[in-house]
């Protein structure tokens, strides 16, 4: 199957008429072939969303809202097709695509839908004298870009807000995982969103996603990925003084406290190390426990861990599939290989898997549990991004914070004890965008959504996400 661009409300080839290879992670076999497009296809994305602007921009905001809505409904009543799709495309479970990822992304259009209803800005009255009042415009064309780990659900959680507050989008899924963004096309055409509105440009970030980043038309980038790809794209796009929002990578801490609840910190850290193969930015990679619980916690953890199944991710009794691609797999293990050259033992997994039949070339690795490594070596400041973490003791409050805080990035945490003074004592002094206490990935899509220190830059989610889409006008009426 040949996959294509969708660029003027239509579905067309690249313009170089080459393609890449979209290979199934759980078997290791092409099954599919990609636009691999470059700056023409970016120009006449660009141009068909400038084209459409004007229009879609002015439209009323409840009939773009109920286009947006009528993209959820598809998404909502393709749940089993789209999640299908996303599986094979990324060796997820196929239980993660239908809970997590196809209800997510139906539900962040369904969100943006209903936020831009209710969006409002701000005006300052200086009695007697004048009243300011505040438009918030769309920016025009804008860029998003995203990456292969979640990949319908953070497509669409960066396209909804910038179609809802009235721009024009030409946005490019990760080579990876492409599968779903194309299915997303043609939802788009069967939900009647005018042509040129939304456009998908497939292919290499070095080459289509570059090109999108230096156009020079283009107002804004939305980037979520690595963090040495977050660097270069801003490099760019700074001194074009584009606006910039950068969700990047992760390296998350699981603060446990010996006074937490065990039995749901022990269930929740299984999940938060290992859904999605680890392959989550929120997933919590250096779990610290408090040393009157570290035995036990570390001991069940590993029962837990080596409990978890993993094989083919069509198979609804898996809970971990294949990792995204052969370099990222290769990439994981060298951790597993610099764990041991650090000092680190491998409590458990960390072995490549050969589940057999068709899915013998695929790329399975069991969960794996570091253990004696520094906070200073690589594998506790690197992200490592797969089914890896780390465990380490500690003894005081004060300890947990300095190793939490102790790496370059600054994503997510999690706060594990029963005292409340404790939990917004530790919240507070976390170096982190989100702290979730005694709970993981409990998501309100309301609320700011983004990292500090190298996690990245500007916040996503609700009226956040439609400020960062809108431009701020300041208009100063004097009263006569
Ligand atoms: P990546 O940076 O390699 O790629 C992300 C996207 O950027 C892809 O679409 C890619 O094609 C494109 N790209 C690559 N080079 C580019 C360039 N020079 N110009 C423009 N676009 C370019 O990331 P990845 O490997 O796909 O994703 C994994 C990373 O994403 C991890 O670091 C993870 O933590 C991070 N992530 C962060 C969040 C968050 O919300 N903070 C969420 C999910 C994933």
């Amino acid at each position: 199957m040949f996959l294509k661009n969708f660029i003027d409300g239509v579905l067309v080839p690249p313009y170089s008429g080459v393609h890449l290879d979209n290979v199934n992670p759980a078997t290791g076999k092409i099954y599919s072939y990609i636009p691999d497009s470059d700056e023409h296809d970016v120009q006449l994305a660009v141009e068909a969303a400038e084209k459409a602007f004007p229009t879609w921009s002015k439209m009323s905001i409840d009939e773009r809202s109920r286009v947006l809505m009528r993209i959820a409904d598809l998404i909502e009543s393709k749940l089993e097709e789209l999640a299908l799709a996303e599986t094979i495309d990324s060796g997820k479970a196929i239980s993660t695509s239908r809970t997590v990822d196809i209800p997510r992304a139906q539900a962040n259009f369904r969100f943006f839908a209903n936020a831009i209803t209710q969006f409002g800005s701000e005006s300052y009255h200086a009695a007697g004298e004048a009243i300011n009042y505040t438009l918030r415009q769309p920016l025009g064309v804008v860029g998003c870009i995203s990456p292969w780990n979640l990949p319908l659900y953070l497509f669409t959680w960066k396209i909804a807000p910038a179609l809802a507050a009235g721009n024009c989008v030409v946005a490019k899924p990760s080579e990876l995982t492409p599968m779903t963004a194309f299915l997303l096309s043609q939802i788009c055409i069967e939900a009647g969103l005018p042509a040129g509105v939304l456009n998908i440009v497939h292919g290499l970030g070095g080459k289509a996603g570059q090109a999108i980043v230096e156009h020079s038309r283009i107002k804004a980038i939305s980037f979520t990925g690595g963090t040495v790809t977050g660097r270069k794209i801003a490099q760019v796009a700074a001194p074009m003084f584009k606006k910039l929002s950068l969700e990047l990578g992760g390296k998350n801490p699981n603060l446990i406290f010996a006074d937490c609840n065990f039995e749901e910190a022990i269930a929740t850290t299984i999940r938060s190390s290992f859904a999605n193969n680890g392959q989550i930015c929120l997933c919590g990679s250096r779990v610290y426990v408090q040393v009157p619980i570290y035995e036990r916690f570390r001991d069940e953890l590993i029962k837990r861990t080596n409990a978890l199944k993993t094989g083919n991710p069509l198979e609804e009794q898996h809970d971990l599939g294949a990792l995204v691609s052969k370099g990222h797999l290769e990439k994981v293990q060298g951790y597993l290989e610099l764990a041991k050259a650090e000092g680190g033992t491998i409590l458990c997994g960390g072995e490549r898997l050969n589940i057999g039949g068709e899915n013998a070339e695929g790329y399975f690795l069991s969960p794996a549990i570091i253990e004696g490594l520094s906070n200073e070596a690589r594998c506790n400041q690197e992200e490592i991004f797969g089914p890896v973490i780390t465990i380490t003791p500690f003894d005081t409050e004060a300890e947990a914070i300095e190793l939490a805080n102790g790496t370059g990035y600054g994503l997510a945490s999690t706060v594990w004890t029963q005292d409340i003074s404790r939990a917004n004592r530790v919240a507070e002094q976390l170096q982190a965008g989100i702290v979730w206490i005694n709970c993981w990935m409990l998501r309100d899509l309301r609320t700011p959504f983004g990292g500090v220190k190298n996690s990245g830059v500007g916040r996503e989610g609700g009226f956040e996400a439609l400020r960062f889409f809108t431009e701020a006008k300041n208009v100063c009426v004097k009263y006569g």
